[in-house]
């Protein structure tokens, strides 16, 4: 007898260098077979996908989805002023209510544009995962923590995060992990960096925070510490392979070997980056240095969506300017950052179309205007396509949309919802 948790994706093109038809057998939560010789009673379910494009579900390292209810505020401001002024008033009103709401919305933009995990930084973090259990998104969540370098602040927010990790870590059939995310170098004191860092590395959990996002991060640092960030918390040692550090905007070339040496990804947050005028991250550098680079879009109110592939767009056409050569950022390299190097960055057995990998898949329409011909699938995925073209997302073996209908989550209710809650804020 045939299992109920088997998918058959029939005749397919795997988005690679050539044009050729395969078909996948999904069992369980992974891929179990690749083969042409594949047939429908192979699976309980099987999706016809000889008009799709099969790729790794995209992977945003970088995220703090609840700003959702924050879209279009604070428009055309540089970040210090687009923080204090802006964003900080009204997170100061989010409750339960809200952040589970705008998470909700989050995640049906997300799997309506393929992506099928995220890392997310933020406040409210129960009801974020509530909403990834949901919606069946494979969400790494953390509790943004800041004490402004205050003793009782810097406790309390250890205790958040130690709440959070006894709540949520390991839930959702192991969907949902917590990472540990102090804020930034020049929101936390060191010894809130340090104590979180070795919470961090007791639990075997990712260590995700903001690091050299802005040249006024640095300048402030060098003056008070004659230290550049990285220097910084290498010093302190919180670098290892278990970090993740968004942006690296301002990176120099001796912060390069440290991260190298200590096996930390980057975060690579083009949009946002682009928004708030923070600058160009050194990517082709990066990539040069053998650093782990991986990519995400940052919040909503600096983005503004969660399209991971205008994202990916963006990062190869910012790099290619920014060097003056065409040559950087191949459509392959272009594809790994946002699919392989994610999954890496978050030690998680996904990112590729290989046997014994999680299912995470999605499918990607072909028969388009503008995805006509079909010449390269790595160049239409990356130059041509729109988060929209994604046709049928699967997550850990379970499908999350099909024919772009979501099948966990009530998309219109929860347009809806967003609309109505959002006025409070
Ligand atoms: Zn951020």
């Amino acid at each position: 007898m045939v299992e109920t948790t088997s998918i058959l994706i029939k005749d397919t093109t795997l988005v690679s260098d050539s044009i050729q038809k395969t078909s996948i057998l999904i069992q369980d939560n992974k891929i179990e077979e690749i083969s042409n010789k594949l047939t429908d009673n192979d699976a309980s379910k099987v999706i016809n996908a000889s008009d799709k494009l099969c790729m790794p579900g995209l992977i945003n390292t970088h995220s703090h989805v609840a700003m959702t209810l924050l879209r279009g505020v604070g428009d055309d401001q540089e970040l210090q002023t687009w923080l204090n002024e802006y964003i900080w008033p009204k997170e100061a009103k989010l409750n339960d209510e809200l952040v589970y709401a705008g998470s909700l919305l989050a995640m049906a933009e997300m799997i309506k544009t393929g992506t099928t995990t995220f890392n997310d930084m933020y406040f409210f973090m129960e009801q974020t995962a509530k909403a990834a259990e949901e919606s069946g998104m494979r969400a790494f969540l953390g509790y943004g923590m800041i004490d402004l370098f205050d003793d009782e602040k810097r406790k309390s927010e250890l205790n958040e995060c130690k709440k959070l990790i006894k709540n949520c870590h390991n839930t959702a059939n192991n969907r949902i992990k917590v990472a540990v995310s102090p804020h930034a170098p020049y929101t936390c004191s060191e010894e809130l960096l340090i104590e979180s860092k070795q919470m961090a590395r007791k639990n075997d959990l990712i260590y995700h925070i903001h690091v050299s996002e802005t040249k006024t991060e640095v300048d402030d640092l060098k003056k008070q510490r004659n230290q550049t960030p990285f220097e910084y918390l290498n010093d302190i040692d919180v670098l290892d392979d278990k970090t993740i550090a968004a942006h690296g905007v301002w990176t120099t070339d001796d912060e390069m070997k440290i991260l190298n040496q200590k096996g930390v990804s980057v975060s690579h947050n083009p949009s946002s980056n682009m928004k708030l005028a923070s600058g160009i991250a050194p990517i082709t550098k990066y990539l040069e240095n053998d650093i782990n680079v991986s990519l995400g879009t940052d919040g909503v109110s600096s983005n503004n969506n969660l399209d991971m592939f205008s994202e990916m767009k963006t990062m190869a056409l910012l790099q290619k300017v920014n060097t003056l050569n065409p040559k950087v950022l191949k459509t392959k390299t272009t594809i790994d950052i946002t699919t392989k190097n994610g999954a890496k960055a978050l030690n998680i057995d996904a990112g590729e179309i290989s046997v014994g990998k999680l299912a995470d898949i999605i499918l990607v329409d072909t028969k388009l205007p503008h995805m006509t011909p079909l010449r390269s699938p790595e160049s239409n995925v990356v130059y041509s396509a729109l988060g929209s073209d994604v046709n049928t997302v699967i997550i850990d073996g379970k499908i999350v949309m099909e024919d772009r209908k979501l099948t966990n989550l009530n998309e219109k209710e929860i347009i809806e919802d967003v609309s109505q809650l959002a006025k409070q804020l």
